[in-house]
């Protein structure tokens, strides 16, 4: 078999599969795939078949919606029968807060066209008589969910693909990748060598020993999970046969965290226990294919018990099987898909957890990435890029662990999950600490979200309401509008960019003119479709010498991006800073006091402008000082190596402490920036929106070259489709989260992007895109924002909450 492809697909599972057949869609013939063993070798086989919506990303929702659509089409293309069911599904709440989960999710379906339903326990009990109705307080139901057959689907994929001039092999082992000096991949096989120009890692249960052929060590780990089936039930039988032979709707029951569908004339019931089992923890064997793994009933039993009181036909039902084999999942248990940084042309779409419900969207994006050089849909949530090299594998393993064992557990939207913490810190985390910290992580990296009363302890409630942090927060904002506040700022992603070609190549991947030297700009980053894939603050420190700050999360994103783009004459060096520079932010109206006090040089208001930036000497340490600040405050980020970070901490502390200094986090500048009406990256900012939708139209100078220019000139040209609005919401103990509906009549015409209260402001606060044509043809108040089942009256706020002229900011 010594041949060429343009691609070769690693793996015939589900992914794989589909995958191979959305390249064939995209109009990629000369693709390939290899499978060791039969496809379906891996999870894909024994794959209890369930498909749902419902995902707390609602993009991945979005592709899961996708996935399900697509059965008909391949069952058609291909002549198999991929084994549809779509008898709907309920998703069962046994507490008020879980009924208020269901109504987030609900209301935010509905923007992406779900057609869900909020009904009652008698409701439920009517579409699902198994069930006792004591232990609910309510459900959600969606038609569109279901099973399929998962060899059926994955030989549908396979054959539809085959149609389409893919090719497949199988009893074909990958046993090594070999990189060309041009990129392209030599793939090793027993029975014999493909070049490859793109190679695509769907290995499965070997994703990870895919990944080692090449270096790298993906973020995987495989659980064993456990679902019986039931001998035939007269209860079920009866269900049927008093509806038209209609099949019993699926069920999600969190409280019992269990699942359960018809299977033939029996049941199916599954569960994700809490005392969920790793499986092969460092390598997955390669003998093991189309196997099970033993039961362990005594793991299951309390999980069983509650099935049996939940749906009490149970107990008299004889159980047929009890399946238990292993499925891959990623920290947060979303898919691992797109190119790798540093390594050209090799892909991976592994870590899929929910195959048949999430594999068609991920083959889609997969394969619009390959084709197209962007995914085409909005991934951020699935991109492989949002776990670094700090996601080791006892990182993995503790977090899949959590992730399995809370697969039916609420994530509030203010909940902070304890596995794996603390991974990174600062020298300043024990002094936070000391200040009673509360503390979250982001990109394993350790920050303080907000700091608790003296003597109270440093625990948030979780709530989908107004938290114990509400009033806590106020003060830190207060502190900071009145007198001056410190953040720790050493989460944001710092870049530096040097060398003689730093100012050219700097200027065709942003969108703005480069800053003189000792200045700052703002520079949002488009692809090639003019979509925004980044926003940075660019700093001059001298010739060919630059400072790029952005997202903390996007660092490994970013830095893929960069990477690629870099001229290859060596002319431009970038090196990512990480925790190698940290840094505390002064914000406030006698911010300027603190850092007079500790510094020699003058920064007056003339001599130290908005967006200036330059070394200075911060008491007895070397920094860097940028007059900006994210509260929209006058404010600088004062930059030094983590060396000097906890000296840094103690001499501002002391020269803050005679003008009222007061620590805050996380909390009180979302806060803050909020009433600015400040976006920010992955909420208002992501690759599906372009600059004038964001507003961003300024930081965008059309005469420039970059990448993404001509696209960003058609949309100013046409005039944004949507925009990026700010409302005042008239919430009483619940603020906007993020993703809810924004309605006008009894149309879902827009969504948010994310909200909260504006302390200072006193105001409940939400930013959202918005159809402009809704945007000039409705009254400013016409609006409402669905907030945990209710629609609350929302206001147009054309103007920033706070200082909108920018004068203190400026001043
Ligand atoms: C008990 C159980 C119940 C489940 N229930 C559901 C459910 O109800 N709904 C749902 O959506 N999901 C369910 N899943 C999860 C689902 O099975 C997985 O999400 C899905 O199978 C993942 O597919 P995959 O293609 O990524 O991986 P796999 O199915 O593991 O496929 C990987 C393939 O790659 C091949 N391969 C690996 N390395 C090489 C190599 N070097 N050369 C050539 N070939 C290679 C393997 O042989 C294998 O065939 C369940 C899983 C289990 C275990």
């Amino acid at each position: 078999m010594d041949r060429t492809a343009q691609v070769v697909v690693i793996g015939g599972g589900v992914v794989g599969c589909s995958v191979l057949y959305h390249l064939t869609k995209a109009g990629w013939r000369d693709v390939m795939l290899l499978e060791r063993r039969e496809l379906t070798s891996g999870s894909t086989w024994h794959a209890a078949g369930g498909m749902h919506t419902l995902n707390g990303d609602p993009n991945v929702a979005k592709l899961q919606q996708y996935t399900i659509e697509l059965y008909e089409e391949i069952q058609t293309i291909s002549g198999r029968d991929c084994g549809i069911h779509l008898p709907g599904g309920l998703m069962l709440a046994d507490t008020p807060a879980r009924l208020d989960w269901l109504k987030m999710a609900h209301a935010r379906g509905r923007y992406l066209g779900m057609d869900t339903e909020m009904i009652s326990v008698s409701e439920a009990k009517e579409l699902f008589p198994l069930l006792d109705e004591r232990y609910f307080v309510g459900a959600l139901y969606d038609a569109v969910e279901g099973h399929v057959d998962p060899s059926g689907v994955t030989e549908a994929f396979a054959a539809a693909a085959q149609k389409a001039g893919a090719s497949i092999h199988q009893q074909t082992k990958v046993e090594e990748l070999v990189q060309r000096a041009d990129g392209t991949w030599d793939v090793i096989t027993a029975q014999g060598n493909v070049h490859a120009e793109h190679v695509v890692n769907a290995g499965g249960l070997w994703a990870r020993e895919v990944g080692r052929m090449v270096g790298l060590e993906l973020p995987v780990l495989a659980m064993e999970h456990m679902y019986l089936l039931t001998e035939p039930m007269p209860e079920v039988a009866a269900h049927n046969a008093a509806n038209d032979g209609r099949e019993l709707v699926g069920v999600m029951d969190f409280g019992g965290e269990l699942y359960l569908r018809q299977e033939g004339l029996g049941m199916l019931m599954g569960t994700y226990e809490r005392d969920g089992r790793p499986w092969s923890t460092r390598e997955t064997p390669w003998d093991f294919a189309h196997q099970l793994l033993a039961p362990d009933i005594d793991r299951i039993a309390p999980s069983l018990e509650v099935g049996f009181a939940h749906y009490p036909a149970f107990a008299e039902a004889g159980i047929k099987q009890i399946v238990n084999g292993p499925f891959t999942f990623a920290p947060d248990g979303n898919p691992l898909i797109g190119p790798i940084r540093g390594l050209r042309n090799y892909w991976v779409a592994c870590g899929v957890m929910a195959g048949l419900s999430q594999g068609g969207g991920v083959g889609l994006a997969l394969a619009n990435w390959m084709t197209e050089g962007d995914p085409g849909l909005d991934v951020w949530g699935m991109d492989v890029a949002r776990f670094g090299p700090w996601a080791t594998m006892a990182y993995t393993h503790a977090k899949v662990r959590e992730n399995y064992s809370r697969r039916f557990s609420i994530t509030f939207p203010n909940e902070e999950l304890p596995a794996a913490r603390p991974l990174a810190t600062t020298a300043i985390h024990d002094r936070l600490t000391a200040a009673n910290a509360v503390w979250g992580a982001a990109y394993g990296i350790e920050h303080a979200l907000w700091f608790q009363t003296p003597g109270e302890e440093p625990v948030e409630e979780l709530t989908f309401r107004r938290s114990n942090a509400f009033e806590v927060v106020a003060e830190e904002c207060r502190a900071v509008r009145e007198r001056v506040g410190m953040i720790e700022i050493s989460n944001f992603a710092t870049y530096t960019v040097q060398g003689p070609g730093a100012h050219d190549w700097l200027s065709g991947v942003l969108t703005n003119r480069m800053p003189a030297i000792g200045r700052m700009t703002l520079s949002p980053m488009l692809n090639h479709r003019g979509k925004l894939i980044g926003d940075f603050t660019v700093a001059a420190l001298g010739e060919g010498d630059y400072r790029i700050f952005g997202s903390g999360v996007a660092e490994d994103y970013h830095r893929r991006w960069f990477t690629r783009h870099l001229p290859a004459d060596g002319s431009v060096a970038l090196h990512a800073e990480g925790l190698g520079l940290t840094g505390l932010s002064l914000a406030g109206p006698l911010a300027r006091e603190v850092l007079a006090s500790v510094s020699a040089v003058d920064v007056g208001a003339a001599s130290f402008r908005f967006l200036d930036i330059r070394p200075m000497e911060i008491g007895l340490l070397p920094a860097l000082v940028g007059r900006i600040s994210f509260t929209g405050d006058l404010g600088y980020e004062i930059w030094v190596r983590p060396e000097y970070l906890r000296t840094l901490f103690e001499t501002l502390s002391a020269a803050g402490e005679p003008h009222g200094l007061r620590l805050f986090g996380a909390r009180a500048l979302d806060s803050l920036r909020l009433e600015k009406s400040f976006g920010t990256w992955a909420r208002e900012y992501r690759p599906i929106y372009g600059p004038a939708e964001a507003g961003m139209d300024a930081f965008v100078k059309l005469d420039g070259a970059f990448i993404g220019r001509d696209a960003a000139a058609v949309e100013r040209e046409a005039g944004p489709e949507r925009r990026l609005v700010a409302f005042t919401v008239e919430a009483k103990d619940a603020d906007v989260m993020g993703d809810e509906p924004i309605w006008l009549g009894d149309e879902a015409v827009g969504w948010v992007t994310s909200g909260g209260y504006a302390h200072w402001s006193r105001a409940s606060v939400a930013l959202g895109y918005l159809p402009t044509e809704h945007l000039e043809g409705a009254a400013p108040d016409a609006f409402e924002i669905e907030v945990l089942g209710h629609r609350l009256p929302a206001r147009i706020q054309p103007a920033p909450l706070f200082d909108p002229a920018g004068a203190r900011m400026r001043g």
